[in-house]
C-alpha cells in the first residue's frame, strides 16, 4: 500500500521515498505525493531524482491502494533498483494550476446547487480550464455572466477549504454529501476523503485543491451549451 501524501498535504512539491518494489517497468513507492489522476483532475507531471539524475516521469497510475511510477529510462541511467531511497519532484506550475481549476470547479458546483437547485453530473479539467455538466431545463440569456459574478464573489470571500477523511458511517450522517451519491460507494471503501469549501459546497472527493478560494483567481464563464433537454454544460477558463 503507497502512504498518498497529496490526499492530506496538496501543497507538498517534493518528497522522500524507498522503491518497495518494480513492476511492468514502473516503480513502486512507499509514499508519493503524485496525484495519479481521477475525479477529473489528470495526473501529475515531474521527476525522479537518483544519484543526482531526474528521471522524468511519463505516467502515473493508480493500481488498487498503490501507485506506479514509469520513468524515462536509457542505458545510462537504468531504472532505480528495489530498496533504494529517491526523490520525487512535481512540476509544481502544472500541479498548482489544477489545484486552482479544481476548487473552481466546486465553487461552480457549489452555486449551481445553492441557487439554481441544479444537480452537477460531470466535470472535467485541464490546467486553467474545465467544464461541468449539470440539470438544468432552462438556461436564460443572462445565466452565464449571472454565475461568474456569483463566482467571483465566492472567490473574493475567501472561504477556507478543508479536507478531512471520516469513517464511512460517519461521512453518511453529513446531509449534503447525500446529493453528491456516496450511498453509490462500494462496500470496500470504509474511509471516504470529504473536501468542504466553508460555507458553500461538500463533496467526497479525491482531488488536490487550494487551501482558500482566493488562490483560485479571476475565473470566466467562456461557454454555456445545452446537451439536450435538461442537460447543461459551462466552460470556464481561469487567468494565469
Ligand atoms: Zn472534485
Amino acid at each position: 500500500m503507497t502512504d498518498l501524501l497529496y490526499q492530506t498535504d496538496a501543497y507538498l512539491q517534493k518528497f522522500i521515498a524507498q522503491v518497495v518494489a518494480t513492476k511492468e517497468g514502473a516503480l513502486l513507492l512507499d509514499r508519493t505525493a503524485f496525484y495519479p489522476g481521477g475525479g477529473g483532475q489528470p495526473a501529475d507531471q515531474g521527476a525522479i531524482r537518483w544519484h543526482a539524475h531526474d528521471y522524468p516521469l511519463t505516467r502515473v497510475k493508480k493500481a488498487g491502494d498503490r501507485v506506479l511510477h514509469w520513468v524515462e529510462t536509457s542505458d545510462l541511467y537504468p531504472l532505480p533498483p528495489l530498496g533504494v531511497t529517491v526523490h520525487g519532484l512535481l512540476d509544481w506550475d502544472h500541479r498548482f494550476k489544477l489545484m486552482r481549476t479544481h476548487t473552481a470547479l466546486h465553487i461552480l458546483c457549489g452555486v449551481i446547487w445553492r441557487d439554481y437547485s441544479a444537480q452537477v453530473t460531470g466535470g472535467n479539467m485541464q490546467p486553467l480550464k474545465a467544464r461541468m455538466d449539470f440539470e438544468l431545463e432552462h438556461m436564460s440569456a443572462g445565466f452565464a455572466t449571472e454565475v461568474e459574478e456569483k463566482i467571483n464573489a465566492e472567490v473574493a470571500a475567501a472561504r477556507e477549504v478543508t479536507v478531512r477523511i471520516l469513517p464511512r458511517e460517519e461521512a453518511f450522517q453529513i446531509p449534503d454529501l447525500i446529493r453528491t451519491k456516496i450511498n453509490l460507494l462500494p462496500e470496500s471503501i470504509t474511509r471516504v476523503r470529504v473536501v468542504e469549501i466553508e460555507g458553500l459546497d461538500l463533496q467526497a472527493d479525491g482531488g488536490t485543491h487550494v487551501a482558500n478560494t482566493r488562490e483560485v483567481g479571476r475565473i470566466r464563464v467562456v461557454k454555456h451549451e445545452s446537451k439536450g433537454k435538461i442537460n447543461k454544460r459551462l466552460r470556464i477558463e481561469l487567468d494565469e
